[in-house]
Formats: C-alpha cells, sequence, structure tokens
C-alpha cells in the first residue's frame, strides 16, 4: 500500500466572516461552550451573592460557600479556580480549604455553583476576602 500525500490548501478567509467580535446584544456567558458553563449560561452576571455546595463523592455531606462579588461571577469563578488547582493559594477562601482537606485525604468532590441573589452596584465595598469564619 502507497500512501499518496495529499496537499492542503489553505484558502483565504473571506473579510466579512473574520470578526464579529462587537456583539450587540448583552451577553450573559462567555463559556466556549454552554454546557460547559459553571452557572448554567449567567457567568457574565455582575454584582452578586453565589454559592458553592463542594459535595465529597464519598459521602452525603456538604459544606456551603457562600460569596459575594461586585465583579463578574466569572471573574470570581476562576479566582476559586485558582486556589482549588492551586496547592500555594489553598488557603485562600474555605472552599478552597474544604477543598484541599479532601484533596489531601484522595477524595474526590463535586461543587455546584448557584446565585443566590444579584445585590446592587453599591455593595461593591463588600468586594474581595471572605471574611466570614466557621467555628
Ligand atoms: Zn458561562
Amino acid at each position: 500500500m502507497h500512501a499518496k500525500r495529499q496537499e492542503r490548501i489553505i484558502k483565504p478567509q473571506p473579510a466579512h466572516l473574520k470578526s464579529n467580535k462587537t456583539s450587540p446584544n448583552q451577553k450573559t456567558c462567555n463559556s466556549r461552550v454552554k454546557s460547559a458553563c459553571p452557572i448554567l449560561g449567567k457567568c457574565l452576571t455582575k454584582s452578586l451573592v453565589y454559592n458553592a455546595e463542594i459535595t465529597p463523592t464519598d459521602t452525603h455531606e456538604f459544606m456551603n460557600y457562600i460569596g459575594v462579588t461586585a465583579g463578574t461571577f466569572k471573574e470570581r469563578f476562576n479566582n476559586h479556580t485558582k486556589s482549588l488547582n492551586n496547592l500555594a493559594c489553598s488557603n485562600e477562601t474555605e472552599l478552597s480549604k474544604y477543598a484541599w482537606n479532601l484533596k489531601r485525604q484522595n477524595r474526590q468532590y463535586n461543587i455546584r455553583w448557584s446565585i443566590v441573589n444579584c445585590v446592587p452596584a453599591c455593595y461593591e465595598v463588600q468586594q474581595g476576602k471572605n471574611t466570614e469564619k466557621k467555628n
């Protein structure tokens, strides 16, 4: 068998197909795949109270983490992802502490994100660290 080499011809793209970055609609999600959106297509929602329910896969116990952000959910989510994947940031939030505790025991977990409430933009003073401590 002799495999024929195929030449690939790359055609120049017509100009009108190149970019449509400026969408007239207010986007609520910038996830590439909508089904991969952490919060049901609403990840660009701003100024909100959100909840993360973290459940180890081997039990029914779970922990709820409530957070507030003045930015978009996505920005906050990306920070959480960083602290959940980065040992150096593992003490950043109660959520990451909890998750890392599970990881140290080789336990898997799921996190379900949801929006609890949208808050007015004047709430922005609350932005930043969630200092609420659990006893
Ligand atoms: Zn999204």
